[in-house]
């Protein structure tokens, strides 16, 4: 095999039986190989910049760039010795100085002839984190050291302090979302309630400081310039990304997040009440806003979990007779812990008279992740009442348009939520009008917590503390 870098020792071949040599030959010299790296960079716009590349071992490389790339994407490296190419994926990227970045790139190929060489270098030190990540669709999630990003121009680095488990992260890691899922790059880290620490502020971030407490949710970013964004809608943003598929999530002791999305967290909130806020609460509020809620109307709320315990609170706060709806009685014990009244249990055969009391409700909110309550709630809805589809069903909905058109109802499709709303309900959170019922968990226990809300046993949000 030819050497790529003639004035280097050759590369050799990693034994993949003995580990031990491995490692001791990491403390040798780095190689660094004149290549091209060719893609495009994260604002579509292609590139092909020579650069010279350092090996870390058969796996992958480093470069460096002025190109901003982003996590998980393909670029192709061709060694402008040999001429030989190799598509990469990068695994994560940090702005150097310059305006230059480095990133690690990992061959696609499982041992590319010409890059068999194992040299770390000294002067690359990679700093490194504890996350969660999700290897394969279906798979369980593990706990692994692997490098701590940095912040991107645009972005702030936070040292998480507390993330929500949201039940869209359990219908993620199952693959349930065929879109989300092409746009996932795997091992993904998950997590889109995250509230931390600012350590690090991108060159470009002008209106956060280092110290600030702030959270983030589901989405990264959004265009600002699309109709949906120009009317006051960015939550359905056409150009929308988001949080764990643009960029890692926050099942992680560091996250990277684009500073127009990271917003301030009110002092006196503590992080993990904070947290679920950003997705859970956000959602609710917005579907209670979609829905008009007004004093005195009767709301059923579907499925008293992580969305459902708080929008029970915000609809009780409204001045609504709110009935909580669920299939299991601890989660109707924790409604009528919250000052709800009326409870129905969908397995009682006559849930759905309980329902009907009184013409039915104004409002049905189904925050359940279950067709058997959207069923229900198309079929107990009042006359010119609106349902609010908010909970995500892997099955279509279906409704008989004879009970549609009988009932005049509406039906609304509600997306979590704008910034404005998030701050709104900060605010209302600080001021002790809404609470979380949390139950904090430990990083490594994210797949428990998925197979307890699978089971449904989980009490209000489970929210992982750093
Ligand atoms: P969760 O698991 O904490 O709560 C779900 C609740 O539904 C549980 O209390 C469970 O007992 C109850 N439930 C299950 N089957 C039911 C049935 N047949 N009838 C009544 N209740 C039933 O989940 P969560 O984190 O609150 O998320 C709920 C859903 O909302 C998920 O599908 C999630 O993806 C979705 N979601 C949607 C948006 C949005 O923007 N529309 C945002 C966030 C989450
Ligand atoms: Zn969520
Ligand atoms: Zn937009």
């Amino acid at each position: 095999m030819a050497n790529p870098a003639s004035n280097q020792p050759a590369p050799r071949p990693v034994p993949a039986d003995n580990p031990g040599a491995e490692k001791r030959r990491s403390q040798r010299v780095a190689l660094r190989v004149p290549v091209v790296v060719l893609g495009t960079d994260r604002h579509g716009k292609p590139f092909g910049e020579v650069t010279s590349t350092v090996i870390v071992n058969a796996h992958g490389g480093l470069v460096e760039i002025k190109a901003e790339l982003n996590d998980g994407q393909r670029v192709l490296l061709r060694n402008k010795l040999s001429g030989d190419r190799e598509p990469c994926r990068v695994v994560w990227f940090t702005p150097a100085d310059a305006g230059k970045f480095h990133a690690g790139l990992e061959f696609l190929t499982p041992a590319p002839k010409f890059w068999r060489v194992d040299f770390p270098p000294e002067d690359w030190k990679i700093p490194m984190m504890r996350a969660a990540q999700l290897k394969e669709m279906g798979g369980a999630i593990s706990v692994d050291e692997i490098p701590r990003p940095a912040a991107l121009p645009d972005e702030v680095l936070i040292k998480v302090e507390a993330c929500g488990i949201c039940h869209s992260d359990l219908h993620m890691a199952r693959g349930e979302w065929p879109e989300v899922a092409r746009a996932m790059s795997l091992p993904a880290v998950l997590g889109h309630e995250a509230v931390g620490r600012i350590i690090e502020c991108g060159a470009a971030v002008k209106h956060l400081k280092v110290g600030q407490r702030v959270g983030v949710g589901w989405l990264y970013s959004v265009c600002g310039e699309c109709e949906h964004c120009r009317s006051g809608s960015e939550n359905i943003c056409s150009n929308r990304k988001i949080t764990s598929v643009a960029a890692p999530g926050g099942y992680a002791e560091y996250m990277r997040i684009r500073a127009t999305h990271a917003l301030p967290v009110p002092d006196g909130l503590a992080p993990e009440q904070a947290a679920p806020l950003f997705c859970a609460g956000l959602t609710v509020f917005h579907a209670c806003r979609m829905a008009d809620l007004y004093s005195g109307q009767r709301v059923a709320v579907f499925g008293i979990g992580g969305l459902g315990h708080l929008a029970v609170q915000l609809a009780l706060n409204a001045g609504c007779e709110v009935i909580a709806v669920d299939v299991s009685e601890a989660k109707l014990e924790l409604a009528r812990k919250l000052g709800v009244v009326e409870t129905v249990n969908t397995g009682s055969p006559d849930a759905r008279q309980m329902l009907r009391i009184d013409g039915g409700p104004h409002v049905a909110i189904v925050t359940a992740a279950a067709k058997q309550a959207y069923d229900l709630a198309f079929k107990s809805i009042r006359r010119k009442g609106t349902l609010v589809v908010v909970g995500l069903p892997k099955e279509d909905l279906t409704f008989f348009a004879d009970d549609l058109v009988v009932s005049e109802c509406k039906i609304l499709g509600s997306a979590v939520g704008t910034r404005d709303e998030t701050n709104e309900l900060l605010l209302m959170a600080a001021a002790g009008k809404i609470r979380c019922e949390v139950e904090t968990v430990r990083l490594d226990q994210v797949n428990d917590v998925y197979s307890r809300m699978l089971r449904g046993e989980l009490h209000g949000r489970a929210v992982i503390k750093m």
